[in-house]
Order: structure tokens, then sequence, then C-alpha cells
């Protein structure tokens, strides 16, 4: 395991919990800058003018209003209005409803007040709820983001609840998980759409492999469970170790463009978006708008140590 991977990831991780280092990296304004090579602006507007260049383009995409760890009652019912406008904005733009809806939300049930010490996952549960609803009224689709291991049973069971009224409901896992393999084969079997990512949080080896191949490995095992059931796997990687993969595991397993979807980051490997969309492809992008980017932007910063350096050096060269 190289040396960022075994110190720098971590270091940035915690990083990114302490408020006085959020303060500041949000004050500096060669921070924008930096943030914004990875979020699509601050407003729903924003939001929907990077939904068009990229639907322009082919693509199909799944819109993000940042945000977590939500502390308060008030907070949560804030980002579902959040969600609530960002529906009506999408409805507007009219794409067609087809077999795979290329407009989609995905949402954190931290955000939705799933850690409030009283009731949170019951407060997430009726808040999801009410943008799931949305989404159907519109034509669009939902997918739930992972969040870090502590969150993941809770997530789940949330999850489940809602498949039972809202059948196209997605989910995210994390092949990082010793428990993915077993959860993909219990989703797989239900028909549901999974969006397998490798993790993005610092998790402890007692639940997660740490390794960069034992991850990719993961991710390989766990996305052949997922191609050989019934429901519908949206592989969310940018490592062409896994994207060369795909073809073969879909032809195995039948699988034609309408079976499955690649998924990428917002300015993540553009260029490899549009060509895997130009081959026929289904490609979702991932767009985060709304100004809780700090979070997000960290967990872009450690995973790679070119974005890391990036932010650095526009640091040094600031005037
Ligand atoms: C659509 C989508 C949704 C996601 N949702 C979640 C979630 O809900 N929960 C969660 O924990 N994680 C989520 N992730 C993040 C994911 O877990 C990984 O942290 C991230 O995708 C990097 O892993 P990778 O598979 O791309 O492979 P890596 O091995 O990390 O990267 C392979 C190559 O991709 C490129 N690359 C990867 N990351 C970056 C970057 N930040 N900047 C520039 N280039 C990069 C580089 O060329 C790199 O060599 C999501 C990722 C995607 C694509």
């Amino acid at each position: 395991m190289g040396i960022f991977q075994r110190v720098g990831r971590p270091a940035i991780l915690a990083a990114s919990r302490s408020p006085r280092l959020r303060r500041t990296a949000e004050r500096l304004p060669v921070t924008r800058k930096v943030v914004d090579r990875f979020v699509a602006g601050e407003t729903i507007p924003d939001a929907l003018y990077t939904v068009g260049a990229l639907r322009d383009s082919g693509r199909f995409v799944t819109v993000d209003y940042l945000g977590e760890d939500t502390s308060s009652v008030d907070d949560a019912e804030r980002t579902v209005q959040a969600y609530l406008a960002l529906l009506d904005g999408l409805a507007r733009r009219g794409d067609a409803d087809t077999t795979v809806r290329p407009l989609e939300v995905s949402l954190k049930l931290s955000a939705l007040g799933q850690a409030l010490p009283r009731d949170g996952e019951k407060i997430a549960y009726e808040n999801a709820h009410t943008i799931c609803a949305k989404a159907r009224e519109v034509g669009a689709w939902v997918t739930v983001d992972a969040e870090d291991h502590t969150t993941t049973d809770s997530t789940l069971a949330i999850v489940r609840d809602l498949r039972t009224e809202f059948d196209w409901l997605g989910t995210v896992l994390q092949a990082y998980l010793h428990r993915t393999e077993a959860d993909c084969r219990e989703f797989a079997a239900s028909g549901a759409r999974i969006r397998l990512c490798k993790g993005a949080y610092d998790e402890p080896a007692s639940v997660a492999y740490r390794d960069a191949a034992d991850v990719t490995d993961s991710y390989l095992r766990c996305l052949r469970v997922l191609m050989a059931g019934s429901g519908y796997p949206m592989v969310a990687s940018h490592d062409p170790v896994i994207i060369d993969a795909v073809p073969a595991l879909a032809r195995e397993f039948g699988r034609g463009v309408d079976g499955f979807e690649y998924q990428m980051l917002y300015n993540i490997r553009d260029a490899e978006q549009r060509r895997l969309a130009e081959a026929g492809n289904h490609v979702r992008v991932y767009v985060p708008f709304g100004d809780e980017w700090y979070g997000y932007f960290v967990r872009r910063l450690a995973e790679r140590p070119a974005n890391l350096m990036f932010f650095l050096r526009a640091l040094a060269e600031r005037r």
C-alpha cells in the first residue's frame, strides 16, 4: 500500500472533521476555485445548467444537494424542501420517462436527520418518503448514498422499507466493506438498483479492506453478483480495471445497454465518460451542488494525491 493510502488519506479524512480547519478552508478564496472543479455551483439554477449540458452530450444525471450530518429537525426539513424544488426544476426539463430514467437525485440520509438523537431513523425515513413520492410524480429516480459503516444497517433498513412502496429506489453499496458481497446477494435477488462504489470513508480493518488491490478484487466479486442477479447494476467507478471488466461480465449475464449503467463523478474522467456514452452505453454523472460542499470536497482530495497537490499548489500561488 502506498504512503498516500496509508498515511495521507486517513490524515486528510481525519482533518475533515476539525471545525477549525473547515472554517479556515471555507474562508480562503482559492478553495472556491478548486471546489468549482468538483461541484456544479451553489444554487438549483446552477445545477440545472450543468444537467442541461450533460444531457446535451448524451449523458444521464443524478443530482445531489450537498449536506450531511444534519443536527436539527429544521435543517433536515430545509434539505427536503431543496430536493422538492430541485425535482420541480428537473420536471420542467421534460426528459422522457423511459425504462432507464435519465434523471435521478441522490440523497444522504444523514442530511435528512438520520443521526438526530430522538427518532432520527424515523425522521429520515419520513423525509426520504416525501422526496420519493415527489420523484414518482415527476418521473425521476432516487438513490440513497452510503455513508460511514456505523450507518449501514440503519440506511439499508430504511431502504428496504421504502422499497416496498417505491420499488425503483436504489442504494449505494461500498465494495471496501467486508459485508458488501452478502448485501449484494440480498439486493440483487430482490431486483434492486444498486450503485456499487469502492467507498470513500476511512474505515477500520475490522470492517473494511484497506489495501487498494483488495478493494478492487472485492469490487469485481460484488459486481459479478449484481450482474448475475435480477436487479439493475450501476457501476460507479473511474478505475480502468473495473470499467474494462464490465463488457465481458455484461455479455456473460446477457445484459444489453439497458441492463446496467456506468456512473462517474462530475468533472472526473470527463473524456472517458463521453467515450463510454458515445459508444452507446448509459453513463450517469453524479452532479453535486449547494453550499455545504466541504465534506464532499475533502473526500475527493483524499482519493487522489494529484487533487491534493492541485489544491496545495493553488494555495502556495495565491497572492
Ligand atoms: C456515482 C458515484 C457515486 C458515489 N457515491 C458514493 C457513496 O454514496 N458513498 C461512498 O462512500 N463513496 C461514493 N463514491 C465514491 C467512491 O466510493 C470512490 O471513493 C471513488 O469513486 C474513487 O474510486 P474509483 O472506483 O473511482 O477508483 P480509484 O482507484 O480511486 O480511482 C481510479 C482512477 O480514477 C480517477 N479518479 C478517481 N478518483 C478521482 C478523483 N477524486 N479525482 C480525479 N480523478 C480520480 C483517477 O484516474 C484514478 O487513478 C461514489 C462514486 C461515484 C462514481
